[in-house]
């Protein structure tokens, strides 16, 4: 049977002027209604307070949901947590957290899992070193802050905070690896993170400048999701904000999502599918394996295309809109996208099990 989806453009991992970004959550809804984006998932740091404020809900034609960023006391394991009602007791180790998020029925995913930079002793990285937890439900497989911080030198500071979308290139190869290596075991969602703060620095203590404005990073990386209803149609919000925060949650703790680097155009309309006799799949699928699987890709512009099976380029097609490939091989399949020498798109991958339902 082939159901019908409806696709939504959102921004995740954004912080307001409840922790240490620069706005109030008001006016960045409303810049993101300008950029045409359905819904954003804040986090600021250690703290639920715009959930109980009632900043939840739609703002104009953009649908805003509250989650928070944990970090343990070594300031490392940096984890998003969504539909929770309330914080988890703070100051605990990140295998704790992890666990008690998914108790209190919350979705969790890992922040920038594999910062690396070593510039500045302000901005040490943040990485992620629990992966003994089993109880998290993605990865942010692409983070645009930590990218934009990595490669920054004292040669490139400025050029980069004039220029921030140039920087943009790809999510980093390990926490690929890693992503798929999980996803042979059990589904791990991937999510594109923004980590937006707009900070308001002075350049060599004088000239005032805004690091990464709203409204620039809002062109930069989206996780679009399939809905089983439409959220907004024609600018109008469709669903009440209870049934539309369901619908996001339930798209991407299925893995009915991609992300898009915006900067290189939308990726709306993007489709990665898979059928074998009996019904179609979409991304987040787990596949028993039955019959022949035939997977089917388009893009919503020519670029080049990349079935990835673990990890590894299994078919690809240099500047076109479509890619098909049939197999009976089990293993994780996914979707990158390269347009101008650059990361544009990344599916959430279809996984084919074997017949004993191992990859
Ligand atoms: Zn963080
Ligand atoms: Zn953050």
């Amino acid at each position: 049977m082939t159901e019908t989806w409806h696709e939504a453009a959102g921004a995740i991992h954004l912080h307001s002027d409840f922790s240490d970004g620069s706005l109030p959550i008001p006016e960045i809804a409303a810049i993101a209604s300008t950029k045409d984006l359905d819904f954003l998932l804040f986090s600021d740091h250690h703290t639920l307070e715009p959930k109980r404020r009632g900043l939840e809900g739609w703002h104009g034609r953009v649908l805003v949901l509250a989650g928070y960023e944990i970090n343990d006391a070594d300031d490392h394991n940096h984890y998003l947590a969504f539909r929770l009602d309330r914080e988890v007791e703070a100051g605990l180790p990140a295998g704790e957290y992890v666990r008690r998020v998914k108790a209190a029925g919350g979705i969790g995913i890992i922040a920038h899992p594999a910062e690396k930079r070593s510039f500045s002793e302000a901005y040490p990285p943040y990485p992620w070193t629990e992966w003994d937890s089993d109880d998290f439900d993605g990865i942010e497989i692409w983070n645009q802050m930590s990218e934009w911080l990595e490669g920054i030198k004292l040669t490139n500071v400025a050029w980069r905070i004039l220029h921030p979308l140039r920087s943009i290139r790809y999510p980093v190869w390990e926490t690929l690896a890693r992503w798929d290596a999980l996803n042979r075991r059990r589904r791990v969602i991937g999510i594109g993170g923004i980590d937006v703060h707009a900070k308001r620095v002075k350049i060599l203590g004088l000239i005032p400048v805004e690091i990464y404005p709203y409204k620039v990073q809002f062109k930069s990386i989206r996780t679009h999701i399939l809905t089983r209803k439409p959220l907004v149609l024609d600018g109008v919000p469709r669903l009440s904000f209870r049934e539309a925060e369901a619908e996001v949650y339930d798209a991407l703790t299925s893995g009915r999502c991609f992300i898009v680097n915006h900067s290189l155009g939308s990726g709306e309309g993007f489709h990665f599918r898979a059928e074998d006799n009996a019904s179609e799949y979409v991304m987040g699928s787990r596949i028993k394996i039955k019959s022949r699987i035939a997977f089917r890709c388009e893009i919503p512009h020519q670029a080049d295309i990349r079935l990835m099976k673990d990890g590894r380029i299994c078919v690809q097609c240099k500047k076109g809109r479509f890619l098909d490939h049939e197999t009976r091989m089990p293993g994780v399949y996914r979707i990158e996208v390269f347009r101008k020498r650059k990361g544009w798109i990344y599916s959430n991958p279809i996984v084919v099990l074997g017949e004993g339902g191992q990859n």
